[in-house]
């Protein structure tokens, strides 16, 4: 047995590189990241992948490859086709970020792999979260007390406080069918989803008259909830979004949530795009009435310019929050403390979850937030720029003055269908690949998107967007 014990130790112990090892790894790795964010200014955003096509991908097998043999099938396979969500190009969807020092703060969190999930495990770890829920609820104008958790996106978080809600308004089972949850047309479809996880499928879905930018009209809210309770539905939830994803509207939150007080409502507001706006003055005033909100998500992966993996959701009443998601389990008596104190896993579907705090604390920290702040900044005002420069160009109209950092527009052929025009538009840029613009169809019409909020898109992406558009159009149009 003690043979086999050594022989054992001894293959284990591979998991385990000495310093020197490290050191060689390390520098593998970031001569690999050097040399993608070196080339990046030069790359494309979009690269078109035949997605049919067999690849070849290394098996797994007991004998390790090199590391460089690795990154080399990254370099050719992985890190090559599709958008490119690090590019300053990506102005379509909504870009996510990348910021160095994020992959810095997973790198000590995964090396150390503090546990997160329990506050008794990982007290650090968790009150380091704490706090950033806490400042995220600040910069909303939430209550001290409100509680909330790290995710790993919008979607989940939406989840979360969709089931928070329903805990809080005692949803039963029996009555869902005549359950009423309002929401506008534009919101996002991890809504819908949510709705459906949570077994709140059949809820009777109110898509609310929107006003002229697309927002939702409070009194159509109104309207249609004393409809509904005299035709004996029971209302109980209205989502808001706080920058829609198609064209960035801010429903007016503020008007929404008194008709959610008089009528006794869960108000959700899904500020995964929008939320982090609230850093900027200029945003500040049309984002104001997220304090008033029952639930709010907001993305940092979007907004605070993070890799992807990063949402967040705060709920102001954390009894109806505690009520949906805790347990407890023998195996973990040990852990369990004061309901005071509670763990991220009573507040969340997840048990062990990764130490997502670090990713965010440790830029906060380093760069302090004058230039997160600066970068929302400028993504508002360079799509109200981008807004302004693409009208001049003879043939295009935009959508509303964005409100936040997506624009909508498109290009009017003189002769022809525009809808198609605009498709083949697309499709010219996706060829040129030097940046990613995406559409949408909003009142039945195709549109083109400009969605600024990568911390790379700075004024000359925009310039070059407008460039590749109008050569693109004037080649079109013959
Ligand atoms: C992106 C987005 C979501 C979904 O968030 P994920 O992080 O992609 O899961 C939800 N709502 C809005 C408004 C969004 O923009």
């Amino acid at each position: 047995m003690l043979d086999e014990l050594a022989k054992l130790e001894e293959t284990a112990r591979r998991l385990e590189p000495d310093q020197k090892q490290r050191a060689a790894l390390n520098r593998g790795v970031e001569a690999y990241a050097n040399q993608f964010l070196n080339a990046l200014p030069g790359l494309k955003t979009y690269v078109a992948d035949d997605l049919s096509a067999a690849t070849q991908i290394p098996a797994i097998s007991d004998n390790p490859a090199s590391l460089e043999e690795a990154l080399a099938y990254l370099a050719s396979a992985v890190d090559k086709t599709g958008i490119n969500p690090a590019s300053g190009g990506h102005i379509g969807y909504i870009p996510g970020g990348g910021i160095y020092a994020a992959a810095l703060g997973d790198y000590l969190a995964d090396v150390f792999n503090r546990y997160a999930g329990v506050l008794f495990a990982g007290p650090g770890a968790v009150r380091l979260e704490k706090s950033l829920l806490r400042w995220m609820g600040s910069l909303i104008g939430f209550p001290e007390g409100a509680a909330g958790d790290l995710t790993s996106g919008g979607s989940m978080a939406n989840l979360t406080g969709i089931v928070a809600g329903r805990e809080a308004h005692e949803v039963r089972a029996v009555d869902i069918p005549r359950t009423v949850v309002y929401l506008s047309a534009q919101a996002h479809h991890s809504i819908e989803k949510a709705l459906r996880v949570a077994g709140l499928g059949e809820c009777v879905l109110r898509f609310l008259e929107l006003d002229e930018c697309y927002r939702i009209r409070p009194d159509a809210l109104a309207t249609a909830v004393e409809t509904d309770r005299a035709d004996a539905l029971i209302p109980w939830l209205v989502v808001a979004s706080a920058g829609t994803t198609d064209v960035g509207a801010v429903d007016p939150i503020d008007a929404l949530a008194d008709v959610c007080q008089q009528q006794d409502l869960w108000l959700h507001v899904d500020a995964a795009y929008g939320g982090f706006f609230v850093l900027c003055d200029a945003a500040k005033e049309l984002l104001g009435g997220m304090s008033r909100a029952d639930s709010v998500v907001m993305d940092p992966h979007k907004g605070l310019f993070l890799p992807y993996g990063s949402g967040a959701v705060l709920v102001r009443d954390q009894a109806a929050m505690h009520r949906a998601f805790a347990y407890q389990a023998h195996y973990m008596q040990d852990a369990i403390q004061d309901v005071a104190m509670m763990s991220p896993a009573d507040l969340s579907p997840e048990l062990s979850r990764p130490f997502r705090g670090l990713r965010l604390w440790l830029p906060l920290m380093i760069h302090g937030l004058a230039p997160f702040r600066a970068a929302l900044d400028e993504k508002l005002l360079l799509a109200k720029y981008f807004h302004q420069e693409i009208q001049k160009v003879p043939g295009f109209e935009v959508g509303p003055e964005p409100q936040l950092s997506v624009a909508t527009y498109r290009y009017v052929p003189k002769k022809g269908d525009a809808d198609q025009f605009n498709k083949l538009l697309i499709d010219e840029l996706q060829k040129d690949g030097r940046v990613f613009v995406s559409s949408t169809r909003v009142n039945d019409r195709f549109v083109l998107r400009a969605a600024i909020l990568n911390f790379r898109t700075h004024r000359d992406t925009v310039d070059l967007t407008i460039e590749i558009l109008t050569d693109a159009a004037l080649r079109l149009a013959g």
